[in-house]
């Protein structure tokens, strides 16, 4: 899972997140990446995000985990204004197994996760020989892959969690 915000007190929205996620029915978190400082992306004039990745174990069904994430980011006070807006917290389902899933509510492996610093390199982390499903890549390769000057523009700070 990767972990987002830019809105309110980001430290105690993504401790919640972790709370939340760990209340969820069949999932149990295994590793946290570092805390990660990053420039906004898709939309730029907004506050810098705070970022992190997760990577947990889940019983049930892709959809049935989408729709626990969107219940806990719900239970931080997430409100939809517009698209890549700010937020108090984003929960994106990023890898699930090698599963690939194409749906209009549910893309897995997330459909950027390859463009995006503030993905890749925590999660890089956690995995650093994984093989995206799909891309064939691992994390560390597809953050290679992109332009130095793309790279630089994303400044990815790794911060301390409080
Ligand atoms: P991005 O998807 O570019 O990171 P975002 O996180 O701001 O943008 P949201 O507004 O949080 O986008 O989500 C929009 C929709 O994306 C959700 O309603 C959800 O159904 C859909 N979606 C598709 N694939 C995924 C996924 N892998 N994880 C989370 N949401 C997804
Ligand atoms: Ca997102
Ligand atoms: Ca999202």
């Amino acid at each position: 899972m990767g972990l987002g915000c830019n809105q309110g007190d980001c430290q105690e929205h993504l401790h919640a997140a972790l709370e939340g996620l760990a209340a969820l029915a069949g999932y149990a978190t295994l590793a946290l990446s570092s805390l990660y400082l990053t420039a906004p992306v898709g939309k730029t004039d907004q506050a810098r995000f705070y970022n992190a990745v997760v990577r947990g174990r889940y019983s049930g069904e892709p959809g049935e985990l989408l729709a626990g994430l969107q219940a806990v980011e719900k239970a931080r006070g997430r409100v939809r204004l517009e698209q890549w807006g700010p937020r108090t917290l984003d929960l994106d389902l990023l890898i699930f197994g090698e599963l690939v899933v194409d749906l209009p509510e549910l893309t897995v492996p997330h459909p950027r996760l390859a463009e995006r610093g503030f993905v890749l390199i925590p999660l890089a982390e956690l995995a650093p020989e994984l093989i995206i499903p799909g891309l064939g890549l691992t994390p560390g390769q597809l953050w290679e892959r992109l332009p130095a000057q793309e790279r630089a523009r994303q400044e990815l700070r790794q911060i301390e969690w409080d």
